[in-house]
């Protein structure tokens, strides 16, 4: 027989390399082993491909031990993989250092520190009864005859063995913990011959129970599960669009507990986990131990926990996570949800590689024959027109559940309040009385600005200077709570200047707003009132993050001041005026997004209002009450800011009618920058003709010192993407050979946001 060999990926942006199997050791695909790489470098690798094919190179290594019992990656994970890797245009390793908890992948200078590094998992104590006490009615007897003389081993005795089978391990033991008592009672049982003890990988019981807890869903929500049901055999996706409080959640519920009971996996993804602990707790209000929250907030150790037992689970998971949930071991996947589908925190934008985490539960689900359901109050016009195009199933609730009823919407025209002497302090009457109305009857406020510090800018009112962060090129954020000078891209701090630095002048004007001053403006207005704020400054831990969410829940605070985080998967019964205080800039801003984007945010915010019998009141404060967007929000009409904004985007070939990739070239010489991007934009010129679009600078176009250029790629729907791919694929090669601009760095986002 011929001998074998095994293709094995690394954590680099590397291919993968050859590797021979030693006699003897077994591996599968999707193991994880430990390999040498350069002198003496180990690494954990995978197993890619294993095949009697002679590598070419002289001296082929031999693969190390296989580090776990199971392999680390499904079938369906690694062709998830690959997909990925050939979609973002990145390496199976760069996909393999961002799905793997650290901890999975351990990595030495040397054995010694490999080991070092290397998971170990926590153990803890199981106990059975000793062999010659397997006789339940020996035990039985046992017990009555010892029961005088030392009451609390007879009773712990019983207790052990009459323990529940469901909750013991699978070898019929008893983990310790479960029994109430301490490490000497257990200690003396065995030295009495009673029982045996073993030290155990602590593992997490699930419980075998499918009779969930579930509400009858309403009418209306029943209609919506049957359409979805029946139309599973034609479309795989499910495009769920229902207003805030209709019961999406509830609906989710539903097909979880069906698939749980059924013995399937299930994947519950959210935008940002941190931020959703209502919905976590309310599904472990019902599915208990089933659920498996996981986010970038866990330590590497739970994380890897995590990994590992879903490594070796079959089936009955629910996993409730962020993004990178994706890329847990779920054998048994057969259902997908996506939460809040049209939230742009999916995206991963910082790293390689740059992906879409709606679209790739797409894939995935589609790669393990799952199905999915996105769901969404204001779908993004990507999963709207694929439901249009009837590639997805579609329902719609445009009921809330029960009696609770949709908020009214009032547009505050800033201009006109300004004109009649009617703002104050940047709030208009109408916000003021719609507040003073809410506080006085015991309610809550909720005031979104999404700006965070005290002013974005000061600025000299005798020559117009502004403080500048020395790195990049942004005015500096006031903040007042620090009295510090901040640029939000760097963190770079500065003292918040008394006189301009070219004039002399001593007026620095504050100019704009963020959430500090509108919580000290709040403060002046509504004195008696108690006000926190939440946003990036405030709720720098999740405690301090749970603290705030707490006290507004439980009524401690009247007014929550907030950022975008404020918008997302609260639900408090008590808020019935939402005000909004400037909408201008997200309705003005020169993204194609932008309509969207506000219609989606805008509804969001509204949404917080009113979820329970009374009404709510929403005030956007605007100096453009007319900009249509505001008005199909006010209507709540998201058909026509779909049809308008898809007419757009059809006229200019924007997405859904094409896909965008985004080539952001870096250096911090501005002068080769700019040579190099126009070079690099010829090239691509000299394949895709008009569909290049640059070099052109992003709005902050230095940070920490580093210039940035971008380079914009259409590809209109109906060309071929992977030609495309290709082309660039060799056109990177020729740009990272180039004598002059190779130290240009060039990162690629597709499908851009
Ligand atoms: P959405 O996810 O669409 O915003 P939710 O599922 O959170 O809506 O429902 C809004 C509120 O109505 C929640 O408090 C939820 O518990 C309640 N609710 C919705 N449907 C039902 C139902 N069928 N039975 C009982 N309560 C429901
Ligand atoms: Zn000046
Ligand atoms: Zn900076």
């Amino acid at each position: 027989m011929s001998h074998l060999y095994a293709d094995i990926v690394l954590p680099l942006a590397q291919p993968a390399y050859s590797y021979s199997v030693p006699a003897g050791l077994e591996l599968r695909e999707g193991d994880a082993v430990a390999v040498q790489f350069g002198a003496r470098y180990i690494y954990t690798g995978i197993v890619w491909r294993l095949h009697n094919e002679q590598p070419n190179a002289k001296r082929v290594k031999a693969v190390g031990r296989r580090l776990y019992d199971v392999p680390l990656l499904n079938a369906h994970q690694m062709r998830f993989w690959e997909w990925l890797a050939e979609y973002y245009m990145c390496t199976l390793g760069e996909v393999m250092r961002m799905a793997l908890p650290s901890l999975v992948k351990p990595r030495g200078a040397n054995e010694a520190e490999f080991l070092g590094a290397e998971f170990s998992p926590r153990t803890e104590p199981y106990l059975a009864l000793a062999e010659e006490w397997a006789d339940a009615e020996k035990v039985a007897a046992e017990c009555e005859r010892i029961r005088r003389r030392a009451p609390r081993r007879a009773e712990l005795l019983e207790q052990i063995a009459q323990f529940d089978p469901r909750r013991r391990n699978e070898l019929g033991e008893i983990p310790r913990r479960l029994l109430e008592c301490d490490a000497a009672q257990i200690a003396a049982l065995r030295k009495a011959g009673y029982i045996t003890v073993e030290e155990r990988e602590r593992r997490v019981e699930r419980s075998a129970d499918v009779g969930f807890n579930l509400p009858e869903l309403s009418l209306a929500q029943q209609r919506v599960a049957e359409q979805i049901s029946s139309s599973a055999d034609e479309h795989k996706v499910h495009l769920l669009h229902g207003i805030t409080g209709s019961g999406k959640t509830e609906i989710y519920m539903h097909f979880i507990a069906q698939t749980l009971a059924a013995g399937g996996d299930v994947l519950l993804l959210v935008p940002e986990i941190a931020l959703t602990s209502q919905l976590i707790e309310r599904m472990e209000r019902v599915f208990g131990s089933r659920v498996t929250a996981y986010h970038s907030k866990l330590t590497a150790l739970r994380r890897t926990e995590n990994y590992l037992h879903l490594a070796h689970s079959s089936g009955g998971e629910l996993v409730i996570g962020a993004r990178s949930a994706l890329f847990l071991p779920m054998n048994r996947l057969q259902l997908v949800v996506v939460d809040e589908e049209h939230d742009s925190s999916y995206k991963q934008s910082d790293t390689a590689p740059r992906y879409q985490g709606r679209d790739c539960a797409v894939v995935l689900a589609s790669l393990a024959g799952a199905r999915v359901i996105l769901g969404s109050a204001t779908p993004s016009l990507e999963s709207y027109a694929n439901a249009q195009w009837g590639k997805y199933g579609y329902s719609r609730l445009e009921e809330r559940y029960g009696e609770s009823r949709p908020p009214r919407i009032i547009l505050s025209d800033t201009m006109r309040s300004v004109k009649r002497g009617e703002r104050k302090n940047h709030f208009n009457i109408q916000l003021i009385n719609a507040m003073r109305d809410a506080l006085g009857c015991g309610e809550q406020v909720m005031l979104f600005q999404n700006r965070r510090g005290f002013t974005p800018f000061v600025q000299c009112s005798g020559c117009g200077w502004t403080m500048r962060c020395p790195h990049c090129n942004v005015t500096l954020t006031m903040h007042r709570t620090t009295n510090r000078m901040e640029c939000h891209y760097c963190g770079y701090t500065a003292n918040v200047p008394h006189s301009c630095p070219q004039c002399e002048t001593v007026d620095l004007k504050p100019m704009g707003f963020g959430t500090e001053r509108i919580e000290e403006a709040v403060a002046e207005l509504f004195p008696e009132a108690r006000v926190a704020r939440l946003d990036r400054d405030t709720s720098t831990s999740q405690s301090a993050y749970n603290r705030i969410v707490r006290d507004f829940e439980s009524g401690a605070t009247d007014i929550l001041v907030g950022t975008q985080m404020i918008t997302k998967g609260f639900d408090f019964s008590r808020v019935s005026v939402v005000g909004v205080l400037n909408a201008d800039n997200l309705i003005c801003s020169p993204d194609f997004r932008s309509s969207e984007r506000a219609f989606q945010l805008l509804t969001q915010v509204a949404g917080r209002a009113g979820r329970r019998e009374q009404e709510g009141t929403v005030v956007v404060q605007t100096s453009e009450a007319e900009h249509p967007v505001l008005g199909w929000v006010v209507r709540g009409d998201y058909d026509a800011m779909a049809r308008s904004e898809l007419a757009e985007r059809h006229a200019f070939s924007y997405p859904p009618y094409s896909h965008l990739m985004m080539f952001t070239l870096r250096s911090a010489d501005a002068m080769l920058l700019r040579r190099g991007s126009a070079w690099f934009a010829a090239r691509m010129r000299e394949k895709f003709g008009r569909r290049v679009f640059g070099p052109v600078a992003p709005p902050v176009d230095r940070v920490r010192g580093v210039y940035i250029l971008r380079i914009m790629l259409k590809i209109e729907n109906g060309r071929s993407l992977s030609r495309a791919r290709e082309l660039l694929r060799e056109l990177l090669g020729e740009a990272a050979q180039h004598e002059e601009y190779k130290s240009i760095t060039i990162s690629i986002d597709v499908d851009t946001q």
